[in-house]
């Protein structure tokens, strides 16, 4: 594992020379230093600038996703700059930092894929005041507009369905799809779904389905008895959430 972590940084090395490595153990390669980058995305300018970063990236490990922090106070630990409570960048919604470090699971991919558009980002912010890459909302509510817009569907009640044949692992592709075309999931977005089901967990998906039931709740809409199915209490309950959350949702 060390030596993975070397090779890691090696490949990097030509164009991030101000980084090294720190600790290798429990899967997780720790890498800190000074990241220099030149970038233009899409015709919003050329950034050259530098960050302290220390990033994680997970090795060999399936399921962990790589964490990276800004820690040279540059960036306020604020919502509003996209760093989570806990200091780290937030890099995207879940799924796509896992399906970007899925593609290319290098020290190179994190830095390239993730990394620096998140800093490009940011330095445009500050420059020209406005976010490059268009901007998800956080929390729950940028965890339903990236469904929303990977599925292609407004409805927050199609989402939940969707989410809940991830969550349950139950796919069904002889019945209708979750979005309303009246086509059957088959024929409509199951290849997407069983494509997705590749990328994270159960676990993962279920955390995703709560954010977006949660969200859909909060505005006041209701959730249906047939998304109540036994099958998804009983994930509930083995998740340690409150089961008196289950109930409080599923009201109605
Ligand atoms: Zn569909």
């Amino acid at each position: 594992m060390q030596e993975q972590a070397e090779k890691n940084l090696e490949e990097v090395e030509g164009d991030y020379p101000g980084l090294h490595l720190v600790s290798c153990k429990d899967g997780i390669a720790v890498y800190c230093g000074r990241l220099v980058f030149t970038a233009s995305y899409e015709g919003h300018g050329l950034v050259d600038d530098a960050f302290d970063v220390e990033l994680e990236l997970p090795i060999g490990g399936f399921g962990v996703v790589p964490v990276a922090r800004e820690i040279g106070g540059r960036i306020p630990r604020e919502p509003a700059y996209h760093i989570n409570d806990d200091g780290t960048m937030c890099l995207g919604a879940p799924l796509e930092v896992r399906r970007k470090f899925m593609r290319d699971r290098s020290l190179r991919g994190l830095i390239n894929l993730q990394v620096v558009p998140f800093l490009y980002g940011y330095c445009i912010k500050q420059d020209k005041d406005y976010w490059p890459f268009g901007e998800l909302a956080h929390g729950s509510q940028g965890i339903v507009q990236y469904y929303q817009k990977i599925f292609g569907v407004k409805s927050v009640l199609s989402i939940i369905e969707f989410l809940k044949i991830l969550v349950e692992d139950n796919y069904r592709g002889h019945l209708p799809c979750p979005c309303g075309s009246e086509r059957r999931l088959r024929n409509c977005h199951g290849q997407q779904i069983m494509e997705m089901k590749d990328i994270q967990s159960r676990e993962n998906y279920f955390s995703d389905f709560v954010a977006c039931v949660r969200q859909h709740v909060n505005s006041g809409e209701g959730i249906p008895r047939r998304v109540m199915t036994k099958r998804l209490r009983v994930f509930w309950m083995r998740m340690g959430q409150e089961k008196t959350l289950f109930y409080r949702f599923f009201k109605k």
